[in-house]
């Protein structure tokens, strides 16, 4: 209820139902709704931090190209895909992460959207500074013979790929333009990927937090360590895969009582789980099957969420499939790490 009163202003929760008089109990509902898609809108630090990165890297990048004379953005892999490009645009949108994560909020598809589009407008903002730095060292008097346009045509033509001797190969001419796509598509999208990672990342709605994830936070037994049989000896098999079954039920039985303990809101009881396995979880971890449960959680709160899973399996022919997931409310992580020995 005191959400209700703190984020919303009367005049708009009204407005939304202008006839009926909902109780304050459908009220609350809506605005968790509302949240949960939501969460803390990006601002304008977030925006800033996003071009200050950027600027920093593609001065970086001019010093390096101009002054040290490396090859960064204009490096290849297999002649198309423009890693340097992409690298760069990994530095240049780094800030948009950064500033998301300082302040909490929720990266969604409006600031991915406004990512993309900074990052292109960035990079012919650099296309134009360096122009003008060029414009500086040709004498007065012939400047208005080379204009922003005629200047970027005449570099995207000469393009070329360094020979193995180092010198330049024949410029691409028109081609050119093709690299300079590619160029700024991998500068623009690089400029994703940390955003991107970020928004992948479980966040708290309650206060407007990305959580952090604690991976095999726990790991139950759900099976028996491998071992090989002989083939030919089919009772024996038998009664080793029957071992393996029973195990699993055993196992899905424990994980089954973890979330009950969650469920009845009983932190002591988790933490019980928890502790009985704890000194055998590299054992655990040894045998066919086993369960891990994924820690999600709110450093603000100590709410969050387990992530039980199923793991079949070991190195390159490990399968991993979910099994449940558990809602831990506000304060239970704290609860249950105060009881974990
Ligand atoms: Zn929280």
């Amino acid at each position: 209820m005191s959400t209700f009163d703190e984020d919303r202003s009367p005049d708009e929760s009204f407005s939304a139902t202008p006839e009926a008089e909902p109780s304050a109990e459908s009220f609350d509902s809506t605005l968790d709704a509302e949240q949960h898609s939501t969460g803390k809108q990006p601002g304008l630090f977030v925006i800033a931090s996003g071009v200050v990165t950027a600027l920093a890297s593609l001065a970086l990048l001019y010093y390096l190209e101009h002054i040290k004379g490396w090859t960064v953005i204009g490096y290849y892999w297999n002649f198309v895909i423009p890693i340097g490009a992409i690298g760069v645009g990994l530095c240049a949108g780094s800030g948009y992460g950064i500033g998301s994560w300082l302040t909490g909020a929720r990266i969604g598809r409006t600031l991915l959207i406004t990512v993309l589009v900074l990052q292109i407008l960035s990079y012919f903002a650099a296309q134009y500074i360096e122009y003008l730095m060029v414009l500086e060292q040709i004498p007065e008097e012939f400047r208005h013979e080379h204009s922003f346009f005629t200047y970027f045509d005449s570099v995207t033509r000469a393009f070329a790929f360094q020979q193995e001797g180092g010198g330049p190969g024949q410029a691409f001419g028109a081609w050119g333009y093709g690299m300079r796509f590619l160029e700024a598509a991998g500068f623009a999208l690089g400029g994703l990927i940390v955003p991107g990672i970020l928004a992948t990342n479980p966040y708290c709605t309650t206060c407007n937090r990305y959580m952090s994830t604690k991976s095999q936070y726990a790991v139950l037994p759900a099976g028996v360590e491998p071992r090989k049989i002989k083939k030919r000896d089919k009772e024996a098999l038998a009664a080793y895969e029957a071992e393996q079954a029973a195990a699993l039920a055993e196992g899905m039985k424990l994980a089954e009582k973890v979330g009950e303990a969650i469920s009845a809101d009983d932190p002591a009881g988790v933490a019980q789980i928890l502790n009985e396995q704890q000194p055998q979880k590299s054992k655990n971890e040894k045998q066919l099957r086993r369960i891990h449960l994924n820690l999600q959680h709110c450093s603000v709160c100590a709410g969050g969420k387990f992530v039980a899973q199923l793991v079949e399996g070991h190195g390159k022919e490990q399968k991993v499939g979910a099994i449940a997931e558990w809602d831990l409310p506000e304060g239970f992580v704290t609860q249950i790490e105060s009881t974990t020995t």
